[in-house]
């Protein structure tokens, strides 16, 4: 029985093991086949997680190319460009690092220095290790054993694993645990050197640090393409470079240009109002130039020009800005400058041009102007003004020295007028042949400083110019119309201002008539009614246009604008009336109506005292100021009897 229920239960047990075997079997089987088509499945993610890695990697390595394109054609500067391309391979492409190292020759030899370096905390820590500036650090490339040389001579992408390699043949000494801790920094990474050439000449390389510690060929044709628009890229900026030196340079003196200055000027002044924060403009002027060119030849004055340029160019800070204003003119803008630093700058300037002859020359000097801006003027025009009025002070006294400007107040009438003939000669306002006009220039450049020499020498130039179109005109007449206009300006309680600009008004009306046409001036008989306009007209308009450019001069405007109105309104140009006529145009309309009628015109004969007395009392309140007229009157008829001592 027992047997019997043992065999049965074996075959069972035979059976079902049987089948757990078969079932066992086809486990197995289904394990293994999953397990291939796991590992199947594993090696395809993979690989498409690498293609993908690949893919991103393209893409954003075409982006930096195409920002590489951007930048090249954006005219930016060379400096800008080459940051981009460091920055953006690091940022975009995924670079730990990059350099790119440029030839130059400017020292002794020929050396490789860093001009651009990817700007994160690996480049800084690059500095820390070596305990300066790594753009500092040069190579040496006539030495050949160093992987860039080798690189940029072989035209070769090179693969390095040290990062002390790059600094074999440096010529600062750099110590062994320096080199060291930067192969420590580049721990397992590698390095890739590429050349870069610009028109067929070497320029340098650029060094990358990749995260791999083998370059791929996909990178190495990436690092190809890149160094290739590298070449257009530094071209184009190369070239922009020069555009942009070339338009703002000077090229006798490779100082800034004009252009250049006037854009300075104005960024400088509306810095210096906003951070109230003044700054100085020191002028500098040749001395004797023309005898330079004239004993020694055009091209020593050219020498004795570029030596001054040399001379500021040495001298100037990096922010100072040096330019060649014009002919022998030169100007130098000093930023946070103020008058005392100024003063010693161009000191320093003039001993400097002074102390170092010229070849076949000798010696050679410069006068010297300087004005602060916010101290002496907070105007741009003015503060030009200001300095070559300054330079022109300087020559006055002797040449060879540096003068201050003067405060605007402090500047007296005489000055004024002074500064204002120099600028109507020099810029040949005023029609008169170039000989006199020079003649004139030369005698203002040496004018008295005392102030009554100053003023008589005013009236000769006065007189040597009305002379020459006005033939009939009477040699004391200016002098006697200014002191006569001071006596009235006093009664009439006429501030100091009012005063200098009446007296300079007097001074330059005269010059302003210079511009009437001499037809009219010199025609013998009465003028018809349309040349008695062109008479009243042009010497206003001639005004105008000469004083109005020249600031010293400015408030003359105003006056010599309305001297031809009537009191009546009826006269010109505004046909204003009374009291709307500023007090000095009327002042001088009298002075300036009797000394017409006493004098001898071409088409008649001079008017006596009384005639021409007679006449302004008769008019007096239709032409004339009535007040004015018997003041006038009076002041004239004391004169007669005795002379006015005030010559104010
Ligand atoms: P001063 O001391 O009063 O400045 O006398 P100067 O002779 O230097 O000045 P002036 O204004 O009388 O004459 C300047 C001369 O300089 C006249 C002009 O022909 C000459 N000049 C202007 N520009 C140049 C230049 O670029 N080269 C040379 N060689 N001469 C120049
Ligand atoms: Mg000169």
């Amino acid at each position: 029985m027992f047997s019997n229920f043992y065999k049965r239960w074996k075959r069972i047990f035979n059976r079902y093991q049987r089948r757990i075997g078969r079932l066992e079997n086809s486990v197995m089987d289904d394990v293994h086949n999953f397990k291939e088509v796991f590992e199947r499945n594993y090696v395809l993610e993979k690989e498409i997680a690498e293609r993908t890695l690949e893919l991103n990697q393209a893409n954003k390595s075409i982006l930096t190319l195409k920002h590489i394109l951007s930048t090249m054609n954006s005219s930016e500067p060379l400096s800008e460009v080459l940051k981009t391309i460091v920055n953006r391979l690091a940022n975009d492409v995924g670079y730990v690092c990059c350099m790119i190292f440029q030839l130059n020759q400017t020292g002794p030899f020929k050396g490789l220095k860093v001009r651009s370096i990817t700007d994160n905390e690996y480049a800084k820590k690059i500095n820390e290790i070596l305990g300066e500036d790594i753009k500092n650090i040069e190579v040496c490339y006539d030495i050949k054993n160093n992987a860039m040389v080798e690189a940029i001579n072989d035209s070769n992408i090179i693969n390095i694993k040290k990062f002390s390699v790059l600094f074999d043949s440096a010529v600062q000494n750099i110590e062994e645990k320096k080199l060291q801790a930067l192969d420590g920094l580049l721990n397992k990474r590698s390095i890739s050197i590429l050349p870069i050439k610009v028109q067929d000449e070497d320029f340098g390389c650029l060094v990358v640090v990749s995260v791999r510690s083998e370059i791929t060929n996909t990178e190495k044709n990436f690092l190809s393409l890149l160094a290739g628009q590298m070449e257009l890229a530094v071209t184009i900026a190369n070239l922009f470079e020069q555009i942009r030196e070339q338009a703002i340079t000077d090229g006798l003196t490779g100082l800034y240009n004009r252009r250049h200055f006037d854009q300075c000027l104005v960024t400088e002044a509306d810095r210096a109002i906003r951070l109230n924060q003044p700054f100085s403009v020191i002028s500098l002027d040749l001395d004797h130039l023309k005898f330079i060119n004239d004993n020694y030849g055009h091209a020593a004055g050219d020498a004795a020009i570029k030596r001054i340029g040399e001379v500021l160019k040495m001298n100037a800070r990096s922010i100072d800005i040096p330019s060649r204003f014009g002919g022998e003119e030169f100007t130098i803008i000093l930023p946070g400058i103020d008058t005392e630093g100024a003063m010693v700058a161009a000191e320093r300037l003039r001993i400097a041009i002074e102390t170092s002859p010229l070849p076949g020359v000798g010696t050679i000097t410069t006068s010297v102007g300087v004005a602060t801006f916010l101290r002496h003027t907070d105007s741009i025009g003015e503060i030009l003004e200001l300095v070559d009025q300054a330079l022109y002070k300087a020559k006055r006294n002797g040449r060879n020295q540096v003068q201050l400007a003067s405060l605007k107040e402090e500047m007296n009438w005489q000055v004024m007028a002074l500064l204002t003939f120099v600028d109507i000669l020099t810029k040949q306002r005023v029609p008169i042949n170039k000989e006199l006009a020079d003649d004139l220039i030369e005698k203002l450049k040496k004018a008295p400083n005392d102030e009554q020499d100053l003023q008589d020498f005013l009236y000769y130039i006065v007189d040597s110019l009305t002379f020459t179109f006005e033939p009939a005109y009477q040699r004391k007449d200016i002098q006697e119309k200014i002191e006569i206009a001071a006596e009235m300006a006093k009664r009439l309680n006429m501030s100091r201002g009012e005063r200098d600009c009446l007296k300079l008004a007097i001074l330059l009306n005269d010059v302003g008539k210079m511009m009437v046409p001499e037809d009219l001036l010199l025609k013998p008989g009465p003028l018809d009614d349309e040349e008695k306009k062109r008479i009243i007209k042009d010497p206003v308009t001639a005004a105008k246009e000469i004083l109005e450019p020249l600031k010293p001069s400015a408030c003359v405007v105003n006056i010599m604008e309305s001297y031809k109105e009537c009191w009546d309104g009826t006269g010109y140009p505004g046909e204003l009336k009374g009291s709307q006529i500023p007090l000095a145009s009327r002042i001088i309309s009298v002075i300036d109506a009797y000394f017409a009628m006493t004098s001898d015109r071409p088409y008649r004969k001079a008017l006596a005292h009384e005639q021409a007395v007679q006449i302004l009392k008769e008019s007096a309140n239709i032409k004339w100021d009535e007040r004015l007229v018997f003041m006038f009157v009076e002041i004239m008829e004391k004169k007669k009897n005795s002379v006015i001592t005030d010559k104010k």
